[in-house]
């Protein structure tokens, strides 16, 4: 292509935009995001910028000079309004219309609202953009009770870091277990047990109904159950949905996401989806439309794509993986371990560090670690190379998985 426009200034978009370069993409790049400043990272809004321990400067993914350097254009805050394909043109919010060669939509994803009475009232939060944690740590240093809303990453993960600075967190999740979504029976155990411990509150089978305010602002979460938990904040975390209006509005086809190809390529040629906000045919999953998030996704897809702009085209099969910090507790996973028939535990939960290997079949799909980082290391490296590890293997501790993997 002559030029490539990204939408979206978040890990995906950053990735496609440097990657581009590094392949030595010689045409005009421009990015375009309705976040102000340039790409930053998320990981960091939920552990480390919520503390303190890392600040603005800390979040960017590169200071101004990365993208003046390589000829990089960032418009932000941009939104990107209108696609006309017939013409080859991003229509902007302000008016300005973008011609494009080639088109990557990384417009990732945003928080899915709670429909209840009362949501809307001060002291409600959510947790996906820098503006939404700064929000967040500017109240939660009045807070004394937290209600989380979604035993997610992203609620466990606020939950833990605001319950180490002595907070009351109670923590309501319809599901019956933590981040059921994502983790095997016994993971999501071992956390739950983990986060009682150190004094979170999880109250599970707890639908939220209403949320009650006094002067404009939340003092207590209802459930279904009848329930009143009191608080001075809420979190909402219930999850995310994909930024797909865009492409929809183009004509593009949507599923759960933005459906691509094997290829991260829209049924238009000329524009492709990366990210939060693509659905792809995994093989990691057996060929279902996945869509992912994670850091990884955004970060493979995003080369994958440059890699085919820049003449080196090839099916995306980078093995998934993903980690979430909760307190002292660092889960890592990788493949697309759920849903699964059977899981086998390497190492002892009771000492913290222990990994789930979970099966379809013969098959390995994916192992989940907590504090055993090797375990998570050699999954990948089997993982990607299609080799398998037997149930007995696996539950075998003297069996030298790194071994296996070399
Ligand atoms: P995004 O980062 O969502 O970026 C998309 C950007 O596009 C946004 O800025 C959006 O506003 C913009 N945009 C959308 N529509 C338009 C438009 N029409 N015009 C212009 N701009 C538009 N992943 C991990 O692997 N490990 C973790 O520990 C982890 N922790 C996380 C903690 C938090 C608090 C959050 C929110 C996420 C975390 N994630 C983690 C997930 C990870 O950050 C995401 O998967 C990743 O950011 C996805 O990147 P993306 O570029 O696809 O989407």
């Amino acid at each position: 292509p002559q030029n490539v426009v990204i939408v979206g200034s978040g890990q995906a978009g950053y990735q496609a935009a440097a990657s581009l370069r590094e392949n030595g993409f010689q045409g005009p790049v421009t990015i375009v995001g309705d976040e102000p400043g340039l790409p930053y990272q998320r990981p960091p809004l939920s552990k480390a910028y919520l503390t303190g321990k890392t600040d603005e400067e800390g979040l960017l993914l590169r200071a101004r000079p990365f993208f003046d350097d390589r000829g990089i254009d960032v418009l932000a805050p941009e939104r990107a309004a209108r696609i006309e394909r017939a013409e080859r043109r991003l229509v902007l919010g302000s008016g300005l219309s973008l011609p494009y060669g080639h088109l990557v939509l990384a417009t990732g994803a945003r928080n899915r609202p709670l429909a209840v009475p009362g949501a809307d009232l001060d002291g409600v939060l959510y947790l996906r953009t820098r503006a939404d944690a700064d929000r967040l740590r500017a109240q939660m240093s009045e807070a004394r009770r937290i209600v989380v809303i979604g035993a997610g990453f992203i609620g466990l993960e606020f939950a833990a870091v605001a319950a180490a600075r002595g907070v009351e967190v109670t923590v309501l999740e319809a599901a019956s277990r933590p981040m059921s979504r994502a983790l095997s029976l016994p993971m999501s155990d071992f956390f739950r047990e983990a986060h009682e411990a150190a004094g979170l509150r999880l109250v599970f089978g707890a639908v939220v109904t209403r949320i009650e305010g006094r002067g404009g602002r939340a003092v207590a979460v209802e459930t279904a159950a009848g329930e009143m938990y009191p608080c001075d904040l809420v979190l909402v975390g219930i999850g995310v949905m994909p930024n797909a209006e865009l492409a929809a509005e183009a004509g593009l086809a949507i599923g759960n996401g933005i459906v691509v190809d094997a290829h991260l390529l829209t049924a238009d040629p000329a524009i492709s989806a990366i990210g939060d906000c693509a659905a792809y045919p995994s093989p990691h999953a057996g060929g279902r439309a996945s869509r992912l998030e994670s850091v990884q996704n955004a970060v493979d897809q995003a080369r994958a794509v440059a890699a085919r702009l820049t003449g080196s085209p090839a099916p995306y099969a980078a093995v998934p993986w993903f980690w979430s910090d909760q307190g002292s507790l660092k889960l890592q996973i990788a493949g697309l371990a759920v849903p699964h028939e059977e899981t086998i535990i390497r190492g002892d939960p009771a000492s913290g560090a222990f990994s789930v290997f979970c099966y379809e079949g013969e098959r390995l799909l994916g192992v989940e670690s907590v504090n055993r980082p090797a375990d998570h290391m050699i999954a990948r490296r089997l993982l990607a190379a299609g080799l398998g590890v037997t149930r007995e293997e696996a539950a075998d501790p003297g069996l030298d998985l790194k071994a296996r993997a070399s």
